[in-house]
């Protein structure tokens, strides 16, 4: 524990009841939990089996189980659980799925499933699915606070959420009939499980000896319930956080948990770390000064001797094409001028969409890059379409696989025949899988049909046969062989180069499911487990990770930056709208973007840098853009503005709280 501070060792070592580490960015609360996990291992003599660590992101947990792995003996880690809470949840239900009720092989609903899902509810209920996004935010947000179909419907105090009450309802008890579970529910399910099942809590709290969080600010009502749950009695518990980097609210993340800590558990120690170990001191009084503009409820200083620093730089470009013409030139160059290695070098931006200009720069200069996050593989196309497949194959009940995939490539079955199956199926509570071959016998559709469906049905048997019996990874690809997939796909392509891109797809998601059963420890893990845990990223997110160990710039959303650290960041589109959010401004959320902010600034080591555009083409229109006002509430005298000349001096005068209207003016001169 040499190079730990003695706020940090006390964290450590504190063994004697549950412990809150709330501190600011780069104090050290992620080395604590994997110190700690060390120290847990080899001093206190708990097998690694009984220790849980949970966090955020998978990337962070790939981080963590790295950290953890440089600290131990391979052989002290074997059995180790370092996940996000999804992860965890996900691995309750598939051990204890048959008390929740799914059979093995559920399937995990993507947002689009479930927007899919939930639109036809619509349709079907109230003819009309006007309104479906609204009835899912608040779907999610009653899932959030574990509030299940009847109490909702009890709750509901007006026509909206009467509908939205009514129709998750009926979602949740299609997403039963389907087999499967929504993101949500994987944390939902296991926290009602426990509270319905005693003695499956008691075998779960007799595994989780020692339970770690991290980024605790960011757990939400459910989450909080399962820790709460699984350290019950024991009371065996580290959890970290920062109230300033709070940045889900919008996903139901709750600060205050922070506080009901405290009364849940009288007994908890609470550490405060000071001393920043990531960024020069130029950064960290940056983000100082624009988090002092928050309300707080703890005060936390923060300080670092890792030197004063180099100014951190505003720059202002022409255009959103100069300002990711600007960020490749300034990285290409200090790379061949420096030979830094590209992965020193980070892009973050407020939302995905900002990418994509930015990766074109990059490989106009053949600047190696990864994206992390947000790349939405699994949105795409030819992703979707064999991920039905897969689910189909391990899950007959899915229902939304099979509409997806009866008719990629296309088998003539029409909507009629669909409709008609359709009809078949829920009267007798089948599935439309099950469905296909009983409707033959019922006569009620004509033999030409019917023999379409049943050798579909026939062939998906088969395939999964195949699957259990032998090699499952040469029976997928035969599959993409037998449907002739890439002839659908070149038939559906704007070009010869999409499709080879999108066929590059299909396979690497193939290999993505071999690398992952290979790569299991226990070599148990069947077809079944392993396509779950590819719904949940996680795998794809990892291959990425292995490819990483190639050089490139890091580009990720500000969100998924958290917990991370880079010598050198770029943070684009520092404009108003941007960040802050047009739409946190019109939601009076100013806060929880500003704390985005902060997360982003606090991610540098060494160099920082704003980029913002003056004019910007959005909504196809090109449109004026203001500066962020975060740059205004900065102190002048640590920036280092370029491409505007008049700036610092106007920026000082508008500090404060009419920051914005003095940025305005500035910009009428
Ligand atoms: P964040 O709030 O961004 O998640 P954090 O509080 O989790 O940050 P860490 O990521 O654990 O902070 O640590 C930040 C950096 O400081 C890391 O590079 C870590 O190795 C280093 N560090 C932590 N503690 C010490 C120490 N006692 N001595 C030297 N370096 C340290
Ligand atoms: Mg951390």
């Amino acid at each position: 524990m040499s190079r730990l501070n003695p706020r940090q060792q006390e964290a450590v070592s504190y063994i004697g009841g549950p412990l809150l580490v709330l501190a600011g960015a780069g104090s050290g609360k992620t080395s604590v939990i994997t110190r700690k996990i060390a120290y847990l291992i080899q001093q206190c003599g708990i097998r690694a089996q009984y220790i849980y660590a949970v966090t955020f992101t998978n990337k962070a947990a790939r981080e963590m189980k790295a950290r953890v792995g440089s600290l131990l003996r391979g052989a002290e880690s074997k059995g180790l659980t370092v996940s996000t809470f999804h992860n965890l949840g996900l691995n309750i239900i598939r051990k204890e799925h048959a008390k929740l009720g799914y059979k093995p092989g559920f399937s995990i609903f993507d947002e689009g499933d479930i927007k899919a899902l939930v639109s036809d509810i619509m349709q079907k209920e109230y003819a009309g699915d006007d309104g479906t996004d609204e009835v899912l935010r608040q779907i999610g947000s009653w899932k959030n606070d574990l509030i299940l179909p009847d109490a909702a419907l009890a709750k509901a105090r007006n026509p909206k959420e009467q509908t939205a009450a009514v129709v998750y309802l009926h979602y949740q008890r299609t997403l039963k009939a389907y087999n499967a579970v929504d993101f949500d529910d994987l944390i939902l399910q296991p926290v009602k499980l426990f509270q319905e099942h005693p003695e499956v809590l008691e075998k779960w709290q007799n595994r989780v000896r020692y339970l770690l969080v991290d980024e605790y600010q960011d757990t939400n009502a459910s989450q909080y319930l399962l820790v709460k749950l699984l350290v019950q009695g024991r009371a065996q518990f580290t959890v970290v956080g920062d109230d300033d980097q709070s940045i889900y609210a919008w996903r139901g993340a709750r600060p205050e948990n922070l506080m009901q800590l405290k009364e849940d558990f009288p007994s908890l120690k609470v550490v405060m770390l000071e001393q920043n170990y990531r960024s020069t001191s130029r950064i960290l009084k940056c983000a100082n000064i624009l988090i002092a503009n928050n309300p707080h409820v703890f005060e936390k200083e923060l300080w670092s001797d890792m030197g004063h620093g180099d100014a951190i730089r505003v720059i202002r470009c022409r255009n959103e094409d100069a300002e990711c013409e600007r960020i490749a030139l300034e990285i290409l160059t200090e790379h061949l001028k420096t030979d830094r290695p590209y992965s020193d070098f980070a892009i973050l931006y407020r939302g995905n969409y900002q990418a994509k200009l930015m990766e074109l720069k990059l490989q106009h200069h053949q600047i190696p890059y990864r994206l992390s996050g947000g790349t939405s593989f699994f949105a795409r196309q030819e992703v979707k379409d064999l991920m039905s497949y897969f689910r189909l194959l391990v899950n007959p009940d899915d229902d939304n696989a099979f509409l997806r995939v009866i008719n990629v490539p296309r088998r003539e079955i029409g909507s009629a025949t669909l409709e008609k199956l359709g009809n078949y199926a829920s009267e007798r509570d089948l599935s439309l899988y099950a469905a296909c071959d009983e409707i033959g016998l019922s006569a009620q559709l004509d033999s030409r049909f019917t023999e379409r469906l049943v050798r579909f049905k026939r062939y998906m048997d088969q395939l999964r046969q195949h699957c259990a019996q032998n090699e499952p990874i040469a029976a997928l690809r035969s599959m993409v062989m037998d449907i002739d997939y890439e002839h659908w796909v070149r038939q559906n392509s704007s070009s010869d180069k999409a499709a080879d891109f999108r066929m590059g797809n299909v396979w690497f998601l193939i290999d993505a499911l071999k690398n992952t059963l290979e790569k299991d420890e226990d070599g148990a893990m069947t077809i079944e487990q392993a396509i779950a845990k590819l719904v949940l990223r996680d795998m794809l997110e990892r291959q990425q990770e292995e490819q990483e160990g190639a050089d490139g710039v890091q580009m990720m959303t500000l969100h998924a930056s958290k917990g991370l650290e880079f010598p050198s960041v770029y943070i684009m589109g520092m404009e108003e709208d941007i960040l802050p959010h047009r739409s946190s401004i019109e939601a009076d959320t100013i806060e929880e973007e500003r704390r985005l902010a902060y997360v982003g600034i606090t991610r540098a080591r060494r160099n920082l840098a704003f980029t913002f555009a003056a004019r910007r083409k959005q909504y196809g229109e090109v449109l004026d853009c203001l500066p962020s006002r975060f740059l205004a509430e900065l102190s002048a005298d640590d920036l280092q503005w370029e491409g505007q000349e008049d700036a610092p001096v106007a920026v000082k005068a508008a500090r404060g709280n009419e920051a914005l209207a003095g940025i305005r003016s500035l910009l009428k001169k």
